[in-house]
C-alpha cells in the first residue's frame, strides 16, 4: 500500500511486487482548512483503497510525504501544507488501516528518500549498489542508497543534498547556511540568477523559461544553467568521494530541461570528481515520471520494513 502526500495532491495505490499499481486514487490537498481537514482527504484516500478487492492482500504500507519529516516520531511539517506542523501522520494512518481491518506495519519517508527508493527499485539507479538520487525543482532534495540499502538516517533526513555548501563564503541560504546547493541550483535560483544578469523573459519567467531560452542559445540563460550545473557537479562529486556512489540520478522539474542542465553538470564534474575511484561516476536523468511518489512510498516500505514472516 502506498500513500503519497504532497502540496497539491494526496494519492494512494495498491502496489504489486512487480511495480504495477491498482486502485489508484487521489484527492486535491485541501487548502484553507485545519489539520483535521487535511487528514480527512487522507482518510478518503484510505477508504478508496479499502474498497479494492486486493485490500486484504496488502502486507505493508509506505507513506511518502513532502518535508520536513521526522520519521523517528512519525510526524510531518510540509512547507506547502501549512495546516500540518508536527502532524502525527504515521500514527493516524496506521489507525485508519487498523479500523478497516488492515493492521499492517507502516513506514514514513520524506519525498527525496521515497524518490530514491523508486529509482533504485524500478528506475535509473536499478542495479547500482551505491547511488545518489536528487530532485531538482523549486527546491533541491535527495536520498542515498548505500550497499543496496536505503539510507534515510535516524530522522529520515539523510541525503539532504540541497543544503550542503558548495561555496563556503557564498550567499545566505533560506536554511541559514551559506552557499547551499539549493541556493545556486534550484529552479527558483536559476530564474533569479538569469533575471539578475539581465535576461528578458517572455511569457515564462520561471526556470522552464530560462531553459527554453538556453536551448535557443541565449548566453545569459546558458550561463545561469552553467552555474547551477557547476553547483550540482560539485555536490555530486563530494558525495561520491565521501561514500563511493557511482551514479547520480536527477529528476524534478528543472531536470526536465534535459541537456541544458546535464551537459554543464557532466562538463564540470571532471573538475571536482578527480580521484581514481570517482572518475567513472555517471550522472543520468531519473526514469520514473508522475507516479514516482507512489512507487517510492511502496519501495520505501519494502526496503525499510521487515519482510513477511519476520514481523511479530
Ligand atoms: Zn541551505
Amino acid at each position: 500500500m502506498a500513500i503519497d502526500i504532497g502540496g497539491t495532491k494526496i494519492a494512494g495505490a495498491l502496489v504489486h511486487p512487480d511495480g504495477t499499481m491498482t486502485a489508484l486514487t487521489r484527492r486535491p490537498t485541501p487548502r484553507g482548512t485545519d489539520a483535521e481537514g487535511v487528514m480527512a482527504a487522507v482518510t478518503e484516500v484510505v477508504a478508496d483503497l479499502a474498497d479494492s478487492a486486493s485490500w486484504p492482500a496488502a502486507v505493508r504500507c509506505g507513506i511518502g510525504s513532502a518535508g520536513p519529516v521526522d520519521t523517528s516520531r512519525g510526524t510531518v511539517s510540509p512547507v506547502n501544507i501549512g495546516a500540518w506542523r508536527d502532524f502525527p501522520v504515521q500514527e493516524r494512518i496506521a489507525a485508519e488501516l487498523a479500523a478497516r481491518g488492515a493492521p499492517i506495519p507502516t513506514v514514513l519517508a520524506g519525498d527525496g528518500v521515497a524518490m530514491t527508493a523508486a529509482e533504485h527499485w524500478l528506475g535509473a539507479a536499478r542495479g547500482h549498489r551505491n547511488a545518489l538520487c536528487m530532485v531538482v525543482s523549486t527546491g533541491v532534495g535527495g536520498g542515498l542508497v548505500l550497499n543496496n540499502q536505503l539510507h534515510p538516517g535516524p530522522t529520515g533526513n539523510a541525503g539532504h543534498i540541497g543544503h550542503i555548501s558548495v561555496a563556503f563564503d557564498g550567499e545566505r541560504c533560506a536554511c541559514g547556511g551559506r552557499g547551499c546547493v539549493e541556493s545556486l541550483a534550484s529552479g527558483t535560483a536559476i530564474a533569479r540568477r538569469a533575471l539578475d544578469q539581465g535576461w528578458t523573459p517572455g511569457a515564462d519567467a520561471t526556470a522552464a523559461g530560462v531553459a527554453a531560452a538556453a536551448a535557443t542559445g541565449d548566453p545569459i540563460a546558458l550561463a545561469a544553467f552553467d552555474r547551477a550545473g557547476r553547483a550540482l557537479a560539485a555536490a555530486i562529486a563530494a558525495t561520491a568521494t565521501l561514500v563511493e556512489t557511482d551514479i547520480a540520478v536527477i529528476g524534478g522539474g528543472v531536470a526536465a530541461a534535459g541537456d541544458v542542465l546535464f551537459t554543464p553538470i557532466r562538463r564540470h564534474l571532471a573538475a571536482y570528481a578527480t580521484l581514481s575511484f570517482v572518475r567513472e561516476l555517471r550522472v543520468v536523468p531519473a526514469s520514473l515520471g508522475g507516479h514516482a511518489g507512489l512507487i517510492g512510498a511502496a519501495a520505501a516500505a519494502t526496503m525499510l520494513l521487515p519482510s513477511e514472516g519476520a514481523t511479530a
